[in-house]
């Protein structure tokens, strides 16, 4: 597997790393077994978050033994001193090891967020500290937003940043990649294929080639599929003419009209999940049903009818989405295919 350098960090890291946001949902023993394949074939780079409820304890569990063969990526939403620390230990408890080679400042995704990350005596200096006493080596940043992302990189603070980039999205390859190269600052693509929205790997990976100095973040739910994956990022075929025409086929059917997963919209004053409601589509066709039908997904679907219309969200969601239309259009769908699933399985 070809290896890049990661920034400032120096770093020397595969091409692709495992992301760890699809592990939450598989039986144990598969999501350990979804971390070991992948270490065999030579992605030691794998990123976490606390906010992916069991994924940093089953990698925990996944690299016993070898956690020397392997750089550990972790993350912290919070936005507190007490909170970042407790978020750290708990990283470090969960992953079972006494260091976190990348720990990065997830979500920041406006300037006042990235202000409070900064600010004296604050979370970045919580991080410092900890990285002066060994227990993390290097100091990232994760943002859904690009001007966000390019203000974090201009502060000279991190030496990596994580943004998504995609044949969808494709804005950070001209605004953000340019920067980073020149700040030395190692970029890290989650949502490669838009967060499941797209559904052809050939596609998606064939236009990542074009980007081989970032190391692209791959998430995966069944044993097999990153070799698969891996077979297309090594391969050396061009894209086709036939594949360049569906690419802007997917672009022009998906517009700028779908859910990026960002969460700008929230907070919710009724509490609804809309992201993840926005994210029901590809969970019919991904996920196990009993899993979607029985558990929290059906929550969040039924405060769908808890709505009262305020417009917030839509008018902090930077697409311009229809939210509330949208939302209660995939709640219709969803029931629809609950009832069929729960009168067939009766
Ligand atoms: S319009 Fe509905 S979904 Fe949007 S913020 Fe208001 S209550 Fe929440
Ligand atoms: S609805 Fe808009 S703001 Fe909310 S997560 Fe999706 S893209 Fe982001």
């Amino acid at each position: 597997m070809k290896k890049i350098r990661l920034g400032k960090t120096d770093l020397m890291v595969p091409q692709i790393g495992f992301g760890g946001i699809p592990i939450q949902t598989p039986p144990e023993e598969t999501a350990i077994s979804l971390v070991r394949d992948s270490l065999d074939l030579g992605i030691n780079f794998i990123d976490t978050s606390r906010m992916y409820t069991n994924s940093e304890e089953r990698i925990g569990k996944a690299i016993q033994g070898r956690r020397q063969d392997v750089y550990l990526a972790s993350k912290s939403a919070s936005r507190t001193t007490d909170a970042v620390e407790a978020d750290l230990e708990t990283s470090l408890g969960n992953l079972q090891t006494d260091y976190i080679d990348l720990y990065q400042f997830h979500n920041v995704s406006t300037s006042e967020d990235l202000q409070a990350v900064l600010a004296p005596g604050g979370p970045l200096d919580v991080v410092r500290t900890a990285r002066d006493k060994g227990r993390i080596r290097h100091i990232g940043i994760t943002s859904h937003r690009l001007s966000v992302a390019k203000e974090a990189i201009l502060t000279g603070h991190f030496e990596t940043v994580m943004v998504a980039l995609n044949f969808v999205n494709t804005e950070a390859a001209d605004e953000l990649l340019p920067l980073a190269k020149d700040r030395d600052v190692g970029v890290i693509i989650m949502k490669p294929m838009a967060g499941g929205m797209l559904e052809n790997p050939a596609l998606s990976f064939k236009y990542l080639r074009r980007f081989p100095d970032v190391l692209t973040l791959i998430g995966i739910a069944r044993r097999g599929e990153m070799k698969e994956i891996l077979d297309i990022v090594q391969a050396t075929d061009p894209i086709t003419p036939e594949e360049e025409k569906e690419m802007d086929r997917i672009r022009d059917e998906l517009g700028t009209g779908f859910c990026r997963m960002c969460n700008y919209c929230q907070p919710c004053p009724q509490k609804i999940m809309i992201s993840a409601i926005m994210y029901t589509q590809v969970a019919l066709k991904r996920f196990d049903p009993e899993r979607i039908f029985t558990g929290e997904w059906d929550s969040f679907m039924n405060k769908i009818e808890d709505c009262v219309d305020c417009g917030k969200c839509e008018e902090r969601c930077p697409y311009q989405l229809p939210i509330r239309e949208r939302i209660r259009e995939l709640g219709t769908r969803y029931f629809a295919a609950r009832d069929a699933y729960m009168a067939q399985s009766k």
